[in-house]
């Protein structure tokens, strides 16, 4: 599997970073964000390295599927996939992105609505 030596996602795949684990399946791991937005913030990853969102879904599609998947499965896990939830991949350093390795965001658990007000 393709990881970065210094890439602070892959250390938490590995488990030399610890994190607190969520979901996991053979591909794709699910862990709480360290600063959460919303009660519900948990980040869903790709075990193999990818910088972002393009390169994942350019290289993998059924790897970009299980990533969106597993997010669902979050979402319905803590309880906020009825009253909504959002996914978010910041993508580029311009959006926010400031780990790159692609991991999407499940941010539930409080009002999202967009724009807000
Ligand atoms: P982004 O700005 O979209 O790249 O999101 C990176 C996210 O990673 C931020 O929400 C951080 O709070 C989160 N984060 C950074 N370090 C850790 C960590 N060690 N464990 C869990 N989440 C982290």
């Amino acid at each position: 599997m393709a990881q970065l030596a210094d890439c602070l996602f892959c250390k938490i795949v590995v488990g030399d970073v610890p994190a607190t684990a969520v979901r996991e399946t053979d591909r794709v791991v699910a862990f709480r964000d360290i600063n959460p937005q919303a009660p519900t913030h948990v980040l869903v990853i790709p075990k193999e390295h990818y910088a972002n969102a393009d390169e994942l879904a350019a290289a993998d599609a059924d790897l970009t599927a299980e990533v969106i998947t597993q997010a669902a499965a979050v979402a319905a896990d803590e309880g906020v996939d009825v009253s909504g939830y959002r996914i978010v991949f910041n993508t580029g350093a311009g959006a926010g992105q400031s780990v790159f390795h692609v991991h999407a965001h499940v941010l539930g658990g409080r009002d999202l609505t967009w724009p807000p007000g």
